[in-house]
């Protein structure tokens, strides 16, 4: 008689949007794996419910991987490969799969059509009901140790222990750690008997705070494209602008935090930008346009007229710091007024002291060293059997769906993977 092989388990620490794709993706996979999710609090996917601001901004529009690539700060070449597993067309069609119909926004972001995030909660706890998945709430791993066994085919494996903060304790075949990213070092230190190394954590996507700083009367202006700079950094990115009561929001703010966010924790957010307003003319370029400009104009006063398109609030604001009066004609304007005036809409210098969360989207940089993790299946490189996805890693993208998405493609590459190890 064949002797019945022993089910094998696979614990996922973390109900989150990745432990749970994990989870539900490895026990379709192979419906003999006996598969565990642990929840440290009393609450499943919390972060799914609040993303996109309640409407859950699941994935972004994709043309190729190179170019998807460039919204992840951090992590890029890793998931060149992952992304050749399990990529954004892959998500959209897994949800339709299961009744949830998207639908992309002008900007390339891709919501729930019922722009509810529930619904997404709601696909995901079916699939893990469907799939017989055991679901532990208030059960937090405290520590996780490994060590090595002879299996009964005679080939070394691994087997880990997770211990709970109530003392209980579990063995596991598998383990997918999915416990989203760590505020500090001191959260890492249940993970330290993996011997997996571990990139400090950092905040990412931010707003620059510029308090007290008259531009802040403005607040609710809005620019469609502006180019901001860290001189000190050299850095640089060109987007949308609001200004908030504040100081600075909006995605090219949002994007230039996210690229920057290592460096920006250096300088403990006390740094300087400088904003081009009109960032399709350098300096030279409207130096050049401007006499042609105030022939053009020569009879209206500046105040009335304004070439550029900058809201009339915010023009009104350059002419006062430029000490130019709103009811002089553009052809009484002096080389001292023209040249203050060119300098602000071109360079204007404003001081950051501090940051504010972004409340729609918020993500950590940092996490396990990806040196240590193989892009294709998530595993360990150090603990076979041993896996990561989500922000527990140290990849991060901007705002516009690149979290889930990784989240999704991290998730389902480990699934995949422990599937086909745990059917040997
Ligand atoms: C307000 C907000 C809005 C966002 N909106 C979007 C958006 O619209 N689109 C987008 O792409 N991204 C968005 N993001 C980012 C996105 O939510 C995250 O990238 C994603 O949720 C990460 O998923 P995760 O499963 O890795 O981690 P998490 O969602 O953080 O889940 C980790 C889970 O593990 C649990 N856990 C932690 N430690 C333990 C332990 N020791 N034992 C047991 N359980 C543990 C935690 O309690 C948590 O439930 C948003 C983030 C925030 C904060």
């Amino acid at each position: 008689m064949e002797k019945l092989k022993p089910q094998k388990t696979l614990a996922v620490i973390g109900g989150g949007a990745s432990g749970f794709f994990c989870a539900c993706n490895a026990a379709r996979m192979n419906p003999a794996l006996h598969v565990v999710l642990f929840e440290k609090s009393n609450k499943l996917l919390a972060k799914v419910k609040v993303s996109g601001g309640g409407r859950c901004n699941v994935t972004h529009s994709f043309t190729d991987i190179p170019s998807f690539l460039q919204n992840y700060p951090r992590g890029k070449n890793f998931l060149k490969r992952s992304f050749h597993v399990f990529n954004p067309e892959d998500t959209i069609h897994w949800f339709l799969q299961r009744g949830v119909e998207l639908k992309q926004e002008k900007d390339g972001r891709i919501f729930p059509k019922s722009n509810q995030s529930q619904t997404i909660i709601d696909c995901l706890l079916n699939e893990v009901a469907r799939h017989g998945i055991e679901i532990l709430l208030q059960k937090k791993v405290n520590q996780l140790s490994c060590k090595e066994v002879n299996s009964m085919s005679g080939f070394e494996r691994n087997q880990f222990i997770l211990e709970f903060e109530n003392g209980d304790k579990l063995k596991a075949d598998y383990v997918c750690i999915a416990c989203g990213g760590l505020a500090n070092e001191y959260q890492y230190n249940w993970l330290k008997e993996t011997k997996h190394s571990f990139i400090s954590p950092v905040p990412s996507l931010f707003t620059f705070n510029i308090p007290n700083h008259p531009i802040l009367k403005l607040m609710g202006v809005s620019l469609n494209n502006v180019m901001i700079k860290i001189p000190e950094l050299k850095e640089k990115m060109e987007g949308p602008l609001l200004i908030t009561h504040w100081g600075f929001s909006g995605p090219a703010v949002l994007k230039l935090s996210a690229f920057a966010a290592r460096e920006l924790a250096r300088l403990q957010y006390q740094f300087t930008i400088q904003i081009n307003w009109l960032p399709e003319y350098n300096e030279h370029e409207i130096r050049d346009a401007f006499p042609g400009i105030r022939i053009r104009n020569s009879r209206l006063m500046v105040g009335g007229k304004n070439p550029f398109n900058i809201p009339s609030r915010l023009w009104t604001y350059f002419l006062d710091n430029a000490g130019i009066l709103s009811s002089i004609r553009w052809a009484d304007l002096s080389s001292k007024q023209i040249n203050k005036l060119i300098q602000i809409l071109t360079g204007s210098l404003f001081k950051v002291h501090g940051k504010t969360t972004f409340k729609e989207e918020f993500v950590t940089s940092g996490g396990i060293s990806l040196q240590e993790i193989h892009a294709q299946t998530m595993e360990s490189k150090i603990h076979r059997g041993l896996y990561f996805c989500g922000e527990i890693m140290d990849v991060d993208g901007i705002t516009g769906g690149f979290n889930f998405q990784y989240a999704w493609t991290s998730a389902w590459c480990a699934a995949k993977s422990i599937a086909s190890a745990s059917m040997e």
